[in-house]
């Protein structure tokens, strides 16, 4: 659904950005953005409204995620004020409909808008990217009541939601998952564990994984869980009641959600990877204008202006892939750029004064969360070998 003006407004008014009209004030937004005209541009090829919506993103990243970029990582910080404050823009259920409380944006705008967010602070933007796809499953699985129940409270991110797949023996093999769910009366009774659960020990909503039947991906529900637990990244169920009324779909449909969700999630978390590559180019390119070697500065170099060149169209290529819905965690440009970013930083990039090792870590990452690559060549070969005859013989 593309934004409606209506929406255009709401948003406009939550910046109570009132002078003027929408576009003039998107305009004044574009003209501040942090590469505006650039070849790089991520602006480029944008409707005036995705340019709107993606300067909405572009402003909340530099104001209120990069100054703390650092700290957060540090502290290992789960920013709970901010990211409220991100969802008051619209960016806490970015595809939900928008009947129970959702932006009502499409697949392309919310690429857009996490890869805004991501150049302030890629980890954190990961978390929005998941907290988010948690809240699609059940806007598009689940019933009325359930989305009358959920969506709204995370749409304003008042809860934070976490997605629980991962165990601590079945990673990519999802389909064999055990954690069981026994059905009690009306309840569902929980054992087992998950692993590496983003928001975990945080979140509020648990959108989890469960077997309730036989063997295999066919056996397998989605329920939603919601708790205040101890804070620990593995997620515990020991005898855990649940209401059944709380299954999403139906029950041994499971399987299929979580891999509806995460289609939509790796192209978030493409999304995110593509802010990092795009915020580790600017920051090679500043320092290659400042630091001095052989008495000139780096940028004076040609095989370093020419390494930039291809890193710029790197991310242009990377960025039209995803834009495209294409799987572009297939590909690991946006690793590449920032690695090689933080290569023309030489040995300062290793150090974590310098922002750019950040970024490489937090897109390093994106090959193996969600699915890792070697997973998701799996998957592309298994679509072309499944796929019908030649048209043409
Ligand atoms: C920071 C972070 C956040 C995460 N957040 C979440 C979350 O919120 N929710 C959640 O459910 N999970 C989450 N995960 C878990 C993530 O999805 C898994 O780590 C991932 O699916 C891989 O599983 P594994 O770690 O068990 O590795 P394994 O499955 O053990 O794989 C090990 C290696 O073997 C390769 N491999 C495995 N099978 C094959 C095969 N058939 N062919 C070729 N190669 C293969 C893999 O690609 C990998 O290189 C997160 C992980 C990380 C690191």
């Amino acid at each position: 659904m593309a934004l409606t003006c209506r929406r255009i407004f709401q948003l406009n008014n939550v910046l109570k950005l009132n002078k003027g009209n929408v576009l003039t004030q998107c305009k004044r937004f574009i003209g501040e953005a942090w590469v505006a005209g650039s070849c790089i541009d991520p602006a480029l090829g944008l409707n005036d409204e995705q340019r709107y919506f993606q300067s909405l993103a572009t402003d909340f990243a530099k104001n209120e995620l990069h100054p703390n970029m650092k700290a957060w990582d540090q502290e290992e910080t789960f920013p709970v004020e901010t990211l409220r404050k991100a969802a008051g823009l619209g960016f806490g259920a970015v595809y939900c409909k928008e009947e129970f409380g959702g932006t009502g944006l499409s697949r392309l705008d919310t690429s857009v808008i996490f890869e805004a967010l991501s150049q302030g602070c890629t980890s954190t933007t990961a978390y929005i990217s998941i907290h988010n796809m948690c809240a699609w499953m059940i806007d598009e699985f689940g019933n009325d009541e359930q989305r009358a129940r959920w969506i709204p409270s995370l749409a304003s991110m008042e809860k934070f939601a976490s997605y629980c797949l991962t165990e601590p023996n079945h990673g990519s093999d999802a389909a064999n998952l055990t954690l069981s769910a026994k059905l009690d009366g009306d309840h569902y009774i929980l054992n087992g564990s998950k692993m590496f659960i983003s928001g975990g020990g945080d979140s509020d909503v648990y959108v989890v994984m469960v077997r309730t039947a036989e063997k295999g991906a066919a056996g397998i529900s989605c329920i939603v869980i919601g708790w205040n637990s101890q804070p620990t990244r593995a997620v515990l169920f020991e005898d855990c009641r649940v209401p059944a009324s709380n299954v999403i779909g139906q029950p041994g449909d499971g399987f299929k959600i979580a891999m509806r969700g995460l289609n939509g999630g790796r192209t978030n978390v493409a999304s995110c990877s593509l802010g990092a590559a795009h915020a580790s180019i600017e920051l090679a390119r500043d320092y290659l204008k400042v630091r001095k070697q052989f008495g000139k500065t780096l940028d004076t170099f040609q095989h370093l202006q020419f390494e930039l060149a291809d890193m710029a169209t790197q991310l242009v290529a990377s960025r039209m892939m995803v834009r495209q819905a294409a799987r572009a965690m297939d590909d690991d440009w946006p690793e590449k750029i920032c690695n090689q970013a933080l290569q023309m930083h030489g040995g300062y990039g290793y150090l974590k004064d310098y922002a750019v090792q950040q970024y490489m870590r937090d897109c390093r990452v994106h090959t193996i969360l969600e699915g890792t690559n070697e997973i998701m060549r799996l998957l592309v070969s298994r679509d072309l070998l499944t796929d019908g005859d030649r048209k043409y013989s």
